[in-house]
Parts: C-alpha cells; structure tokens; sequence
C-alpha cells in the first residue's frame, strides 16, 4: 500500500512538470504567433509566398525561431526572435540583414501555419556539456552577445577581453553583430571558449 501511494505521489510530481514545461511552451508560440502576426499578418507577396513551408532544419528555441531556405544566391538562415516587446528577425541573404526580407516574412508564415513543425530545443547547461557533441550544442545555444554581457557583470569589459586574445574590440563587436544577423564568422566559436574559460577562471562567484 505504502508502495503505491509513493508511486501515485510520484505521477502526481511529472505530469505538475510536464504541465508545466507545457504552458511554458504554449506561451512561448502565442507570443511568437503574436508578434509575427503584428508584423507580417497581411503580408502576401509572389516573392515572400513562393519560400511558404520551404524551410528545412525548423527549430525553436524559447521565443526564438530558425530555419534554413534555398535562395537564388545559395543557402540562407533565417530567424524570426520575439524575446523582447519589439520583434527582431534576421536572413544571412544580402538585404536580409535588418530581417526585412521576404525569406523573413515567408518563415513567420511558415511558423503561422505549421509551429508545430519547428522542433523545440532546450538549451544544453553548461554542467551538462561532457563531449564535443554537447559542446557544440551549447555554444550554438548561447550568443557572443550574451557572454560578454557576463563578463561585464564579471567586472571585465569587452575591450580588455578582446585585447587579452589579441583581438580588436571593434572586431569582437562585428562578429558579436554579425552571429544576430545569422552571418557566422569562423572564429565565433573560438571566441565564445575564450569568454568562458575566462569566466570560468576570473568569476567574482568562482567556486573555490
Ligand atoms: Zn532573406
């Protein structure tokens, strides 16, 4: 009996969790739905209707949506983020850098009509990061942008870091603004360890 009623209590504590991932989730397309509605919901070009439900590679990460389409010049990643009240999109085409283009468009209508077709990512934390394979998901989780925002509030300033790895600082922002505008350069990577190990061993809040 006593077996019982701790497995029932047990039940009872995943599907609180798994309602409550669930809200989590739904609250996170509203707000997408919402924000591309508010941006796009009368667009209906030839150019923009013609890349409709032509994205591969669909994920979401939070309130954060990315895919890939064939373009005429190539390849392109494009990706809608509805994080703050004002909706941010990007496209790595050549006038899709202030995410006006119609691939932009064209993604929002994709999410409007399948958002389940996005496959939702949970960001990796760092504690879980044991191979090269976890590395990489989470350095693709986490912006430049926002880890020298960390080693700001580490008392580090972007200037200082960018010089300790022999980097200019107004190279450090070009390829922070770069990575939002979906435009990767190769040492994006690179550069997102060197503020971790720097973080790691220079944190106000470092275990001892
Ligand atoms: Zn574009």
């Amino acid at each position: 009996m006593a077996h019982k009623r701790k497995r029932s209590r047990f039940t009872i504590c995943i599907e609180q969790l798994e309602r409550g991932q669930l809200s989590m989730k739904n609250d996170e397309v509203i707000a997408l739905r919402e924000a591309i509605e508010a941006r796009w919901g009368d667009a209906n070009g030839y150019k923009m209707r013609r890349y409709v439900d032509k994205f591969w590679d669909r994920t979401r990460r939070g309130r954060t949506i990315t895919a890939l389409v064939q373009g005429n010049h190539g390849d392109y990643t494009v990706s809608i983020d509805a994080r703050e009240s004002t909706l941010m999109s990007a496209c790595s085409c050549y006038k899709g850098k202030g995410g006006y283009c119609h691939h932009c468009a064209a993604l929002g209508q994709t999410f409007l009509a399948k958002p389940d077709s996005f496959i939702a990512i949970v960001p990796t934390p760092l504690e879980d990061v044991h191979d090269l394979e976890s590395l990489k998901a989470y350095l693709n989780s986490v912006t430049l942008v926002d880890l020298v925002k960390q080693l700001r509030v580490n008392g580090i300033i972007q200037k200082a870091f960018a010089e300790s790895i022999g980097m200019s600082s107004r190279h450090l922002s070009t390829v922070k603004s770069s990575e939002l505008h979906n435009r990767y350069y190769h040492e994006l990577g690179a550069t997102k360890l060197a503020c971790l190990w720097v973080l790691e061993k220079f944190s106000k809040n470092r275990k001892e």
